[in-house]
């Protein structure tokens, strides 16, 4: 039985947390941002203003880079890797002991439903850290046979790759910041985090815990505020050496434009149109409800949200009526109505544009084989939605709408080559979705999807599996070695003995 007046009075709390006058979090200490500015930040279910946050601008982000500069050739540096494990793991503790808070939070801030919240973005951002923890300690290099002349002892070692800019999107925010954030750590780096002008409340208060747990001062610092002044001064500056973003492929093309001039070392995970290609003999239950999460969960807003749908002529209709049918029963409504089971997007500029692609899609021929409703209210609700009569050139099927909207087109041709080849069409390569029984084609469309994710029957985030994309998906893995490694320069070591 969920206690009523517990969560009230843990809202109440959350929304207190939202009104404070929130600073910067620089070398250990919380300050005002040079400028004096500040900007809103609203709740998504009812457009309300919820609070605000410093606006950071270049002076800002001058002193944090240069405080996790000093960081980084400090006490930080002789650490062990055993200490800073024990650090990330406190972390881990107690944003478990503030679950329930960040959850709030994040719904509050982001909209998602709050069950989605406590289940998936708190608990994975928890994994996360206990993930990479467990790195530190196996962080190394390898000793090398050498052919050339002489005697050799040669050998490599992994070093940190110094000061990381995390600059972070707004539809998992505590998720995203702690993807950057633990790796970095874990591999002995500093960090600044800019969160989404749309989502700081979780970052903030992640800031808190940062502080709390005793990390050393300037080894993580948070500067809020807008990307093209906070965020394109840290992607500028020469004392980063390293940018780690997620968000939109206009703005990463940007990134990597502004870090070529020292050369920064640039890791991207961008957007992503996923097919969701359903063979004839899967199991077709399981396929439409697994293909109806995959798109309506986080109102769509996920890079890896399965927005493509390709199912063999033979189960086509089903799975449109099926999916169909589901976005008619989602219950959409703010995120902190327990009965919700969509939330609304995170802003009314990103309601206007999940609408304006509808648009475009039936402007195109599109027709919609079903719909939702969305919530009536002030919030940014946007119904979810079955787009049919779809094709490769139309902008609903080309680029990333980022919410609940599924463009289903249906295959006859059985050849593996052809399907990917459909799959294969598009500019992004972040995932894919395979729906069969037959093990044998599962593994090869697996091989000729070009993805960096492939998933088979079902699926889910792990922070032990590698992420990110192929083309214009991004550069670089995010979990994993891979995704530790990528905070760390490899450096060879020869000795003639
Ligand atoms: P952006 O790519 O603009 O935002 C991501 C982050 O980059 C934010 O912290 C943002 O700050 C920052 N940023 C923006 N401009 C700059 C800049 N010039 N230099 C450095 N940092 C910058 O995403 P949007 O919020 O504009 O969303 C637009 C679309 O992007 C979505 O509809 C979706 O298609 C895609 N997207 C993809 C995501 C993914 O996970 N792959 C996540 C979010 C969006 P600020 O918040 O102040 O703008």
């Amino acid at each position: 039985m969920p206690d009523i007046a517990k969560d009230q009075l843990a809202l109440e709390e959350a929304r207190k947390f939202a009104g404070r006058e929130h600073g910067l979090f620089i070398d250990g200490a919380w300050m005002a941002p040079r400028s004096g500015s500040t900007f809103e930040t609203f709740n998504p279910g009812d457009g309300s203003r919820i609070g605000h946050a410093a606006a950071g601008g270049e002076a800002d982000v001058d002193l944090a880079v240069r405080a996790a500069r000093a960081a980084l050739e400090g006490p930080w540096a002789d650490m062990k890797p055993s200490e800073r494990a024990r650090l990330l793991w406190r972390l881990a503790d107690a944003i478990e002991a503030h679950a329930d808070e960040f959850a709030l939070l994040e719904t509050l801030n982001n909209g998602k439903p709050l069950r989605d919240a406590r289940m998936f973005d708190v608990p994975h951002a928890v994994e996360v850290l206990r993930y990479n923890a467990g790195w530190t300690t196996k962080l190394n290099g390898e000793s090398v046979n050498l052919s050339g002349p002489g005697t050799w002892h040669a050998y490599t070692v992994r070093e940190p790759v110094g000061v990381v800019a995390a600059i972070v999107p707004w539809n998992a925010p505590l998720a995203m910041a702690v993807a950057k954030t633990a790796p970095a750590l874990a591999a002995g780096c500093t960090i600044i985090l800019k969160p989404a002008e749309q989502t700081p409340l979780t970052a903030i208060r992640l800031a808190h815990l940062v502080e709390q747990v005793g990390f050393p001062k300037g080894v993580f610092n948070l500067v809020t505020g807008l990307g093209e002044a906070a965020g394109a001064a840290l992607v500028a500056h020469a004392g980063v050496d390293k940018v780690t973003f997620t968000g939109s492929t206009e703005v990463g093309r940007l990134i990597v434009k502004g870090a070529t001039a020292n050369m920064k070392r640039v890791t991207l995970e961008l957007g992503g149109k996923t097919p969701v290609i359903v063979m004839p003999d899967a199991d077709i239950n399981r396929a439409i409800e697994g293909a109806a999460r995959s798109i309506f969960t986080n109102a769509g807003q996920i890079c890896n949200a399965g927005s493509r749908l390709f199912a063999h002529e033979s189960v086509f209709d089903a799975l449109v009526e099926g999916v169909a049918d589901f976005a008619g029963k989602l219950r959409v409504g703010p995120g902190l109505d327990p009965n919700t089971q969509m939330g609304p997007v995170v802003s009314a500029e990103q309601r206007e544009r999940v609408l304006g692609y509808i648009e475009a899609g039936l402007r195109d021929g599109a027709k919609i084989s079903g719909q939702g409703t969305a919530a009536s209210g002030p919030g940014y609700f946007v119904p979810p939605t079955v787009l049919t009569g779809t094709n490769s050139q139309m902008s609903v099927v080309r680029e990333e709408i980022f919410g609940p909207v599924l463009c289903a087109m249906s295959f006859s041709d059985r050849d593996l080559d052809a399907i990917a080849a459909q799959a294969n069409d598009t500019d992004y390569g972040l995932g894919a979705i395979v729906w069969t029984q037959n093990l044998s084609a599962a593994h090869k469309l697996a091989r000729k999807i070009k993805a960096g994710t492939v998933r088979v029957n079902g699926g889910g985030l792990d922070p032990a599996l590698p992420f990110g994309g192929f083309k214009q998906s991004g550069w670089g893995r995010e979990n994993g070695r891979e995704g530790i490694e990528a905070y760390t320069e490899v450096k060879s070591i020869a000795i003639a003995l």
